[in-house]
């Protein structure tokens, strides 16, 4: 019987750098992971695929799809929802497929409770300093939306304990390969094998 795949989350605080990681991850895909392509009720931006980046739906499909139990969690991050389809994540995971999700971490806890047997993998910043200024460098927010937004990278950052790993986002390259480093020592585990 082929073994289960994995599931893989990784998550972090706002302005960490998640999806410039899981981008680069994405860019060639050496281990074949599949991406959870989560659903959300924000606006497309410029360059995104509907139903590669996200799903994008209505707030009134989202709640249909709340009600119908098709996510395996959900969360309202900065006025939108965003949550993760479950149909996909079983018939991947029963292929033998390693699913990546990236979503925040008040999502990330719910997976936790449901599937703890996941891999949680907190990507942190360097230091609150630089997160600050990855926030502020981003120009696109005022002064107490950045005050903001630190408070909750703080209890956050908080939040890193309930994880299995720790990976420093200082360089995108570098995170990248430690991530798949932490998955290839999972499938090796004496258990799995
Ligand atoms: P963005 O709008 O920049 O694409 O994403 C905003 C935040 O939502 C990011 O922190 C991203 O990780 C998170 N996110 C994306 N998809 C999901 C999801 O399905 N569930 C949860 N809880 N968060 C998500």
């Amino acid at each position: 019987m082929e073994a289960r795949g994995l599931l893989i989350v990784l998550s972090g605080p706002s302005g960490v750098g998640k999806g410039t990681v899981r981008s680069a991850i994405f860019e060639n895909n050496p281990f074949n992971y599949v991406y959870s392509v989560s659903a959300t009720t924000r606006k497309k931006r410029e360059g995104e695929v509907d139903g590669k980046d996200y799903h994008f739906v209505s707030r009134e499909e989202f709640e249909q799809l709340i009600q119908e139990d098709a996510l395996l969690e959900y969360a309202e991050y900065v006025g939108n929802y965003y949550g993760t389809p479950i149909a996909k994540i079983e018939e991947n995971l029963a292929a033998g497929k390693d699913v990546f999700l990236e979503i925040e971490v008040q999502g990330a806890m719910k997976v936790k409770q449901k599937m703890p047997e996941g891999i949680f993998i907190f990507l942190a910043p360097p230091s609150l300093q630089e997160l600050e200024s990855r926030i502020t460098g981003r120009g696109t927010d005022d002064a107490s939306i950045i005050y903001e937004r630190m408070q909750m990278a703080r209890e956050e950052i908080d939040l890193m304990q309930h994880y299995d790993y720790v990976v420093v986002n200082d360089k995108v390259k570098h995170a990248v390969a430690k991530i798949n480093a932490i998955i290839m020592s999972e499938h090796l585990r004496v258990e799995r094998v």
